[in-house]
Order: structure tokens, then C-alpha cells, then sequence
């Protein structure tokens, strides 16, 4: 998919206007081609890691003044030459110079073309590869932090040795099968069971640390419901801590859902307010009940907000047991406790997973806490930053599958004959080999980097 003779060339910095533009640069003409073009000092003949201020001219119009830096193969992100120019930042300046480049024999980068390049070139693993876009979009400080552990290997090392350990089982029961006459065992079936138990349960914990990992990447999908006038609303701007939502004493005019991001120490959570989920009355009123009942069924976390003064215990117990649903982490909100002058009692059994505040959205009493235990709901122990997550759901799949086989290795141990055994083996290794890129397809590779940005 990717000709490496070519030279290809791209902006690395946004489109629009900066105060700088950088234009890159990669491939094996890559410092011939800027220096075509590039008044100043001859770039053919600088070192590696240098800059060099300079003009950028097409015949005698000059174009702009830049700084060009240098990077010589194989010392650069792609291992190929690299220059990266430094313009103003014009569209037009931009556009210009990257068009000089491609009349002097560049071509336009395909997105996620230069990170492919410095895969393809040994410079990244596939999973490290990946971590370079996770680590772009990160937008919080745990996405960023456990998308760094990534690029800087993360799983992907551990993962490798353990292939590499599980491919010379694999070779060994290979040759077993050359001499399936004289029924020999090269390779120990108590250290392969060995081998494989350590594999299993290092995958094991990847594939639980996923939940987490997912929560941290793309935030956890949280849902507010309860009866009109709950305090759903007010709820949502106390936790925000801004006026958003339009608060209203009209019962049920929050009808539609609205999107709205909270970060609690670096978690995201996309808090969906809902139209409530008293008994609708009217048509619209009952399309909003509906997608109440249909984000939660989709979501990670339900806060369900209640009136402490206006509900009664049945009405309680009813509504909980319509919305609670077993595996979806629930909070109970008992709302307006500002308001409650007797001792209402709220002993109740709930349901595993279920926790329960009083608080008051509109006096901002107990808010804090409330983060607390939303935050809790999706991260159990203290992040330290240096967890191996795996945040990549192609990643997961990879270690499922790997898991299956592998079990399905154990299982056949002593049991079944070489080649079957070798063919699951072989399995288990294909996926973990799909997770570091030892092996992909083009079809893989093109999935996964023409998500990337262009210039990346
Ligand atoms: P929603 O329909 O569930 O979104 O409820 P709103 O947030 O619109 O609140 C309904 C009414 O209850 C508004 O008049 C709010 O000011 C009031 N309210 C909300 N939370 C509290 C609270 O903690 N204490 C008191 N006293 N009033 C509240």
C-alpha cells in the first residue's frame, strides 16, 4: 500500500491560519527537493539535526522567509530524510509551498501516511503506531497519560517476548509433526502448559483493564434521569458548575437530551440529561420517555435523581426497579435535602452496584461527593499514570481471540495430537501478532491509518 520511494509531503500544523505553518517533508528526496527551492545554505550538505533559516523562492519570486530543519536518514520520525519547513502561517504561503514541492516530484501525504512510513520502517510497533493518534485526540490528562504509556511500548513489549517465547513451541511441535512416525516430543508439554498459564493471565488482566482503559479514552456515558422536577437539571449545572441547561418549574420541559462533558480528575463523563420518566401524556413527551429508557439500556452509569420531599417510598421502589438494570453501575440521588426539615428515613435495600446520596443541587450541598462516587463508579483503585490499559477495542478483540485459542491449546494438551495443537498455537500467535503489527494485512493497515490525520 505504501511506495517508499516516493516523497511525500504534507502540513503538519492545522489548516488555516497560524502564525506558523510547518510543511513536512518525508522520503528519500526529500532534502533534494527543499533544497531546490531553498535559498540559504546548501541542505544537501548539513547535517542531521540542524536548522537553517533561508528563503523559499519559485524562479525569482520569493515566496517566503522560513526555518528549514533537517533530519537524515534514518535519524527522523519516519527513518526516511525528513525537513520540516517552518513558514508563516498563510493559507496561501502554505498552500503555495507545498504545491512547489509537488512540482518538484513530492506527492501529497495520505492520511497517517508519515506514521505508517516510520511503522513500516521499524521505528513503531502497531500498537505504538496506534498510541501516536490516541495521543493526538487525547483531551484529558489520563487519555494523554495512557496513550504515552502506549507509545512508549506499554503492552506491546511484554506481548512480544511472550510471541517469541510461545513461537519456539510452536517450531519445536513443527518438527514433531516431521517425525509423526516415531511419536517424539520435542517440545516439554509441563513447560508449554507453563508458558501458556503466564500468557493467559497477562491477558487476562489486559482484557479487564479495558473497561477502564475505554473509560479513560472515550469518557464514560452517564445518564441523569428521574420524575420531572427531580432536580435533574439543576443537577447537571451544579455538577458543571455553570448555567446550561435551561432550568424550568414547568414539570417536564426538559424534553430532549442534552450532551455535556464533566471531567473528574481527568475522567470524562458525557452526562445525558433525559426527559424524566414519569408516564407520558403527551406524544412528544412519550418520544422523550422512550429515548430515556433507550440511552439508559446504552449506558455505563445512571444517576437517578429523586425528590426526597415529593416521592413516595412505593414510587421509590418502583422507579428503581424499572431503571436499575443488573451490570450498569447505578447512583441514586435523593435530591433537595435542603428542604427536608424531618428525619426522612431512606433505609432501603438496594440493589449490588447501587450506591446512594442525599444531597441538594440547588444549595451545591454534597456535590463533591457526588463526583467522588461518580468518579469511583469507573475508577475503582488510584491511577498512578503507569497502568498497561489497553484502550483499543481492535487491541481487545486481538487478546480474546488469543485467550480462545490458547485455551483451546491448554485443553488439547495431552490430549489431542501435534498438528491440532500446532494449529492452535499458530492461531493464538496470528492475533497477538495482529496487536504489535508482527503480522498485518493491507487491509489492517489501511483501516487503521486512515483514520490518522493527514500530516501525521
Ligand atoms: P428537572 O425537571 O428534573 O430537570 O428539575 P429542575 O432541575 O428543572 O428543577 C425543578 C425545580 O426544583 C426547580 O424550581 C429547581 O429550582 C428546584 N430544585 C432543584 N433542585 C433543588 C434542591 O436541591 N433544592 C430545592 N429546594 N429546590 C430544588
Amino acid at each position: 500500500m505504501a511506495n517508499k520511494e516516493e516523497t511525500i509531503v504534507a502540513l503538519a500544523t492545522p489548516n488555516g491560519t497560524g502564525a506558523i505553518g510547518v510543511i513536512r517533508l518525508s522520503g528519500p528526496d526529500a532534502i533534494i527537493i527543499a533544497n531546490d527551492v531553498f535559498k540559504g545554505k546548501d541542505l544537501t550538505k548539513q547535517a542531521s539535526h540542524t536548522l537553517h533559516y533561508g528563503s523559499i523562492t519559485d524562479g525569482d519570486f520569493v515566496l517566503d522567509e522560513v526555518v528549514a530543519s533537517l533530519f537524515v536518514a534514518p535519524r527522523s520520525y519516519t527513518r526516511e530524510n525528513v525537513v520540516e519547513v517552518s513558514c508563516h502561517g498563510s493559507s496561501y504561503i502554505i498552500e503555495s509551498i507545498i504545491k512547489l514541492f509537488i512540482k518538484n516530484g513530492a506527492r501529497a501525504a495520505k492520511p497517517g501516511e508519515f506514521t505508517l512510513r516510520a511503522f513500516l520502517n521499524g521505528q513503531l510497533d502497531l500498537s505504538q503506531a496506534e498510541a501516536v493518534a490516541d495521543l493526538i485526540a487525547s483531551n484529558s490528562k489520563a487519555s494523554q497519560q495512557v496513550a504515552l504509556q502506549q507509545l512508549r511500548g506499554g503492552f506491546s513489549n511484554q506481548l512480544q517476548q511472550l510471541r517469541d517465547q510461545l513461537v519456539q513451541f510452536a517450531s519445536l511441535i513443527e518438527l514433531e509433526l516431521d517425525f509423526a512416525e516415531e511419536d517424539v516430543e520435542f517440545a516439554n508439554r509441563d513447560q508449554l502448559k507453563k508458558l501458556i498459564h503466564q500468557i493467559i493471565k497477562i491477558i487476562g488482566s489486559l482484557i479487564q483493564s479495558f473497561e477502564l482503559g475505554n473509560a479513560i479514552k472515550n469518557g464514560v456515558n452517564t445518564v441523569i434521569a428521574g420524575r420531572p422536577n427531580a432536580g435533574k437539571s439543576t443537577l447537571l449545572n451544579a455538577l458543571l458548575n455553570e448555567e446550561r441547561a435551561i432550568v424550568s418549574h414547568i414539570p417536564g420541559t426538559t424534553r430532549d437530551t442534552i450532551e455535556e462533558v464533566l471531567n473528574i480528575k481527568g475522567i470524562n463523563f458525557r452526562l445525558i440529561d433525559t426527559a424524566g420518566i414519569r408516564e407520558a401524556t403527551d406524544a412528544i413527551e412519550q418520544v422523550g420517555v422512550q429515548r430515556t429508557m433507550e440511552k439508559i439500556s446504552q449506558t455505563a452509569l445512571l444517576l437517578y435523581v429523586f425528590d426526597l420531599n415529593e416521592l413516595s417510598p412505593a414510587d421509590l421502589a418502583a422507579d428503581i426497579s424499572q431503571l436499575v438494570k443488573p451490570g450498569i453501575p447505578a447512583i441514586i440521588v435523593a435530591n433537595k435535602a435542603d428542604l427536608v426539615y424531618g428525619n426522612r428515613s431512606l433505609d432501603m435495600r438496594l440493589p449490588d452496584g447501587v450506591e446512594l446520596i442525599m444531597i441538594s443541587a440547588k444549595e451545591k450541598q454534597q456535590i463533591e461527593e457526588l463526583k467522588q462516587i461518580i468518579y469511583n463508579s469507573a475508577v475503582k483503585d488510584q491511577l498512578t499514570g503507569h497502568e498497561t490499559l489497553v484502550t483499543n477495542i481492535r487491541h481487545l478483540e486481538a487478546l480474546q481471540k488469543t485467550e480462545e485459542a490458547l485455551l483451546r491449546v491448554l485443553d488439547g494438551i495431552g490430549s489431542v495430537t501435534s498438528d491440532f495443537l500446532s494449529m492452535d498455537i499458530k492461531q493464538a500467535l496470528h492475533y497477538l501478532g495482529e496487536i504489535t503489527g508482527a503480522v498485518t494485512t493491507d487491509d489492517l493497515l489501511e483501516n487503521i491509518f486512515s483514520k490518522f490525520c493527514i500530516g501525521k
